[in-house]
């Protein structure tokens, strides 16, 4: 299946991957709306977030990688989005919210910044480190 996460999943596509377990994978995402913007995912497909039967498996990965998220950017709040039409296979966003990102009003979606590969990485380690710690 042409599947850009299963792709990922199955490491034909290279990301930087945060965090790992038999059922659920998370990565940085290459849109990042803010550094630290994850993407949490069943590594089995499944069309929508609503279809994998591990719900709460699923919620305790995402809060976890939150939790992390919040530590790494010393930040209060990590929002979480699920849209679904951008990508075809179930994900969830985390987007740790910043001081001086407009906190406190609505995420703007076409915010899109550019993070290089290296900062990419760096981002990843922190994150991973917190993940190891907790
Ligand atoms: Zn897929």
């Amino acid at each position: 299946m042409d599947c850009v996460f299963c792709k990922i999943s199955r490491r034909e596509i290279p990301a930087e991957i945060i965090y790992e377990d038999n059922d659920f994978l998370a990565f940085l995402d290459i849109r990042p709306l803010n550094p630290g913007h994850t993407l949490v995912i069943p590594k089995k497909h499944y069309r929508w977030v609503w279809d994998v039967p591990e719900a709460r498996e699923y919620f305790e990965v995402t809060r976890k990688i939150a939790v992390a998220l919040k530590q790494v950017f010393e930040t209060e709040y990590v929002v979480s989005l699920i849209f679904g039409e951008e990508v075809s296979h179930a994900h969830i966003w985390l987007v740790p919210r910043l001081k001086g990102d407009g906190h406190g009003n609505a995420i703007n979606l076409k915010n899109v910044k550019q993070i290089n590969a290296k900062e990419m990485k760096s981002i990843g380690e922190k994150i991973r480190n917190a993940l190891k710690n907790n």
